[in-house]
């Protein structure tokens, strides 16, 4: 593995719990039964896809050929339910995530964000670091919700983030809650780090990745930089970001 300087981190399931699952459960309301949108049905069909592709997918399997016309219809609503969300405050960072982003910015790499949804920065700027500054200062660049011919497993958008911070995509780690966004990065010739809050290892694991952990503190940061991907050893303490 060459030497890593940029890490470029998905930003549903990764850094934030967002409320977007609870948006499109509750946005299917007169669309199709919900009862069937269970948390592993968005995780294969929803997360990590554009937000039509993503209404189109659930509309398809919950509602029927007839539901599917109406995906303008649902993710306009989901949308309108997920911005009231955003605004209310309605979702939480995964401390983690931001301690493992914190210490890759020390440790002198450049940070991109490269979610699928247009939410990204809306979050990240209501989330503080432990010194003041915003969550989102951390990062050199966000490609979140940029328009891609096609999203993940696609590797476009993550093609896009590493050109943003200058980098080679042999050089780029991606983080990554999702079997679609493991597919983008190993697509893009990027390493791949799955981060597994669901119980869903060998998913991202069979998807390709090269480490899957189930909190980022269990990421060695000192040897990432100069090529090692490696989990630290259980008993070593975390430092403080
Ligand atoms: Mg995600």
């Amino acid at each position: 593995m060459p030497s890593l300087r940029a890490a470029i981190f998905d930003v549903d399931g990764v850094l934030v719990n967002s409320p977007h699952e609870r948006a499109w459960r509750e946005a299917l309301k007169g669309f199709a039964d919900p009862a069937g949108f269970t948390t592993a049905f968005y995780q294969a069909n929803v997360a990590g896809r554009p937000r039509l592709e993503g209404a189109r997918a659930v509309l398809e399997r919950l509602g029927g050929p007839e539901a599917a016309r109406r995906s303008a219809d649902y993710a306009d609503k989901k949308q309108a339910l997920i911005d009231r969300l955003i605004e209310e405050g309605s979702f939480e960072v995964f401390p983690d995530a931001m301690r493992f982003a914190a210490a890759l910015n020390v440790a002198g790499l450049r940070l991109a964000l490269a979610s699928s949804s247009k939410n990204a920065a809306a979050m990240l700027t209501r989330l503080k670091l432990p010194d003041g500054r915003t969550l989102l200062s951390l990062f050199d660049a966000d490609l979140s919700g940029h328009e891609v011919p096609k999203g993940k497993p696609d590797p476009a958008l993550f093609l896009l983030a590493a050109e943003a911070v200058k980098t080679s995509p042999a050089q780029c780690i991606v983080v990554e809650d999702a079997p679609a966004g493991i597919r983008a990065a190993r697509a893009g010739g990027m390493t791949a780090i799955g981060i597994a809050r669901l119980g869903d290892e060998v998913l991202l694991s069979e998807a390709g990745a090269d480490l899957v952990v189930t909190s980022l503190d269990q990421v060695e940061v000192a040897t990432l930089a100069e090529g090692t991907l490696r989990a630290r050893a259980a008993q070593e303490p975390v430092e403080d970001a």
